[in-house]
């Protein structure tokens, strides 16, 4: 099997992405994630650039990792000077790394318009680079920037620098699409030169940016043309529309190209990992993202789910469990009798197509869809709806009463509301008190703070989105709102349903279905020991 070796750089490139900024200790945590998951080669920043990215440095040392090794980033010496006396090149030896990456201009028009240097110097300052590098580091990375607008603007020019890379000791030369506008024709063709012009002087790699969305089919038609290192973020984060995603680009080329990437037990931890870097990043993952995305293997039409049982090759490209997927039937109206059953037996796989409760569940789900709920985007609160009409539902608290105080003007920001809840469980009472950011957060940490006495696992969940929909419009302050609930253990992701014509209503149905469908599958249906 041909392998490709694969660098992520969502602490680099990634951390350059709007909304992300990486504590050191998010960043550690990543790493351990795209260790555990069999990554060889993962791009940090700049340990000159800030103390920060030197306090990563030192404390992943102390890190045991299985397969990562850790690269440091940074540039070519300034024109001009020495690197000897260029601070940032000598600031990458304090890495420790045994890994460098460099990047350098390789388009003429950033040489003379940006850098304002001439062509000659460029290509010295490429070259001393590397070289000291090379006497720092076991391996060193030349990343070649803008190289495809370079290649396409002077050729000669474009190769000349990879060349010079190559020959001051460059062990691989990455090939930039910095900016994300070139298409696979293109990258293929250039490729091909870049891996023809070196003649195995040095591997050839591939990093493309999202901005035409040709990404992931550049990085492939890269790989086609013969780079064997290709550069990306698990997630696709990356500054403007993002780097090429890792998590599609490894699954396309270990199911389907026959490249090896990843260690191949390693593979089914895909799904979980790049949540998991998403959850740290604080980011929510597009649901249709190929292969990881909650919509990756879900069916809705009951045409696609009698077809996916029947074959599941019918309607699913790879098989959901190869990336560690799970099919999801969606529940709904449309879907009709056997996709209820098929649900069913996930909770009770004893339950047989002709048993009366399945019509009055069938029957049961008509009338709350009409009277406004959706179970379609609520897999939490249909598990549970299961199991009040096996009969086996025992609610794991029930509630005396709760109170929302809202202050205004709010002393602070995070302070405007606070909630009183009052529960039971098994006999015992608990009354918290908890302020909030609105009352929903309120009420959201005054349930949790009763509850985690009984039940400590709960610490481990949260709620990661919150939607409200206002139905029936026309009516105004009459109308009914629909509140959507999706709540995270870093693992996995369930949402939960609630209606009312009373938006904290609403509000407190979806979190309570949240909390239970959590307490089932963790601490089983027993009632929790206070
Ligand atoms: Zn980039």
């Amino acid at each position: 099997m041909k392998s490709v070796e694969l660098l992520d750089t969502t602490l680099r490139d990634g951390a350059q992405s709007e909304g992300i900024s990486f504590s050191v200790h998010d960043k550690l945590a990543i790493v351990e994630t795209l260790d555990a998951l069999g990554i060889p080669l993962i791009e940090a920043g700049n340990p000159g650039s800030n103390p920060k990215d030197m306090d990563f440095f030192r404390a992943v040392r102390a890190l045991k990792l299985a397969h990562a090794r850790i690269a440091a980033f940074g540039a070519t010496r300034k024109p001009g000077t020495s690197v000897a006396d260029d601070a940032q090149v000598q600031s990458l030896a304090g890495a420790n790394a045994s890994v460098l990456v460099i990047f350098g201009k390789s388009w003429n028009l950033h040489v003379t318009e940006v850098l304002k240097t001439t062509l000659a110097e460029n290509v010295s300052m490429i070259r001393d680079t590397i070289a000291f590098a090379k006497t720092r580091a076991e391996r060193v990375i030349y990343d070649a920037e803008h190289f495809y607008d370079g290649w396409l603007a002077n050729r000669a020019y474009a190769l000349q620098t990879v060349e010079a890379a190559a020959e001051a000791g460059a062990d691989t030369i990455g090939l930039c699409d910095t900016n994300g506008g070139t298409f696979p024709e293109t990258i293929g063709e250039a490729t091909a030169d870049v891996v023809k012009h070196l003649r195995g002087r040095a591997a050839v790699g591939i990093h493309t940016h999202d901005d035409s969305g040709l990404a992931v089919a550049n990085a492939l038609a890269a790989v086609r043309a013969g780079a064997t290192h290709v550069q990306g973020t698990l997630a696709g984060f990356g500054e403007r529309c993002g780097n090429a995603n890792l998590s599609t680009i490894l699954a396309n080329l270990q199911l389907k190209a026959g490249y090896a990437c990843i260690p191949a037990d390693c593979l089914p931890n895909l799904t979980a990992a790049t949540r998991r870097v998403a959850e740290i990043s604080n980011i929510v993952l597009p649901d249709g993202m190929p292969y990881v995305g909650t919509k990756a293997f879900t069916h809705k039409a009951g045409m696609h789910m009698d077809g996916v049982r029947k074959c599941s090759t019918a309607f699913e490209h790879v098989p959901p469990e190869s990336v560690g997927g799970a099919r999801r039937f969606l529940i709904s109206e449309i879907a009709g009798r056997s996709a209820v059953l098929e649900r069913i037996r996930r909770v009770e796989p004893s339950v047989q197509k002709n048993d009366k409760m399945v019509d009055a569940l069938v029957k049961q789900l008509k009338q709350l869809e009409q009277a406004g709920y959706q179970f379609e985007g609520a897999d939490g609160s249909f598990d549970l709806l299961v199991r009040k009409a096996l009969g086996t539902y025992q609610p794991h608290f029930t509630l005396e009463h709760y109170q929302i105080i809202g202050e205004r003007p709010a002393r602070t920001e995070q302070q405007g509301s606070a909630a009183i809840v009052k529960i039971s469980v098994a006999g015992c009472t608990e009354i918290t008190t908890a302020e909030g950011d609105g009352p929903v957060n309120a009420l959201d940490r005054s349930l949790r703070k009763a509850l985690e006495r009984f039940y400590p696992s709960l610490t481990n969940m949260r709620l990661s989105d919150f939607k409200v929909r206002v139905l029936d419009g026309n009516r105004a302050t009459e109308a009914k709102v629909r509140v959507l609930i999706e709540s995270t253990d870093g693992r996995d992701i369930w949402s939960t349903v609630g209606v009312s014509t009373d938006m904290i209503e609403a509000s407190w149905l979806a979190l309570v279905d949240s909390i239970e469908y959590w307490l089932i599958r963790n601490e089983g249906p027993k009632v929790g020991r206070a």
